[in-house]
């Protein structure tokens, strides 16, 4: 009886090790140029994964490819038992799945701060507006600006705006959160508190792949840490492993540059 009740349970460490995201031999090409080469990746639920590596890598194509917004040549992608195949059914069920942040904020100038936030619930999730306002509303409030609701994209600085864009990915309730150098396009000043919403949302448990220059963050906050060169996976480790004891000359040579 003890025996089959502690096989039901789930341990929180059982829980961690289930994986979300699978990358086999991705490849792709543009044109002649190969920018994904052979590249493999097992994401577990809840990870929060750092992605680095000099301009022209190919961090932003590999995370394009996670949620089916670029294609892929060659290799399989699975998100959370969904394989991403060509069917545009998987693909949508795949980006029900995962939120992005780009660079750039990319959010409607001519809708409010909430119409922005409610877009999603209301014309995705098919709820009803006073429910996908009542969201709108807490993830305001979440990522520390309940105050700009009725306001404009154009009236908010660059750090307001990452911000709720981060908030209308989460209106989506996504199982992923993608970032695209979130904080790359924003003046000094702004960065922290576009970094302290992705820390908080660090710890909440979903599962993150952030492109980043942020030394501090990654150390701070992933689990784990990947080095993009070349269009390849050079080194992965976890954030002690590749900051302080690098194996790889790439590795060595990509952070004497940056750190
Ligand atoms: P990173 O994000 O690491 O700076 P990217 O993934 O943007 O790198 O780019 C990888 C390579 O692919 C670069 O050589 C870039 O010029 C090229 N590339 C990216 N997007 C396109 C595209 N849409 N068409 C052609 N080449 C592209
Ligand atoms: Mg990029």
């Amino acid at each position: 009886m003890a025996q089959s009740q502690s096989s039901v349970e789930v341990s929180p460490m059982a829980k961690s090790e289930e994986t979300i995201i699978t990358c086999e031999g991705i490849n792709k090409w543009f044109g002649d140029m190969h920018v994904l080469k052979d590249v493999n990746l097992t994401i577990k639920k809840g990870e929060v994964l750092v992605i680095l590596g000099p301009s022209g890598s190919g961090k932003s194509t590999f995370i394009r490819t996670i949620n089916g917004l670029e294609p892929i040549q060659k290799g399989h992608i699975e998100i959370d038992g969904v394989s991403l195949t060509h069917d545009i059914k998987d693909i949508e069920a795949i980006r029900r799945e995962t939120g992005m942040v780009f660079q750039q904020f990319n959010l409607f100038p001519h809708m409010t701060i909430l119409k922005n936030i409610m877009l999603g619930p209301i014309w995705v999730k098919k709820k009803p507006k006073a429910e996908a306002e009542k969201i709108a509303r807490e993830l305001l409030e979440r990522v520390g600006i309940p105050e700009q609701a009725d306001k404009y994209p154009g009236q908010l600085s660059g750090g307001q705006q990452q911000r709720v864009a981060i908030a209308r990915a989460l209106a989506m309730q996504p199982e992923i959160m993608l970032f695209d150098e979130p904080t790359s396009a924003l003046d000094p000043e702004m960065i922290k508190e576009v970094l302290d919403v992705m820390k908080e949302l660090a710890r909440s448990g979903i599962t993150m792949l952030c492109v980043t220059h942020e030394m501090g963050f990654a150390r701070e906050v992933a689990d784990r840490i990947v080095l993009f060169d070349g269009g390849e996976i050079v080194e992965t480790g976890t954030p002690e492993e590749l900051f302080d004891n690098p194996k790889h000359e790439r590795t060595k040579l990509f952070l004497s540059q940056i750190l």
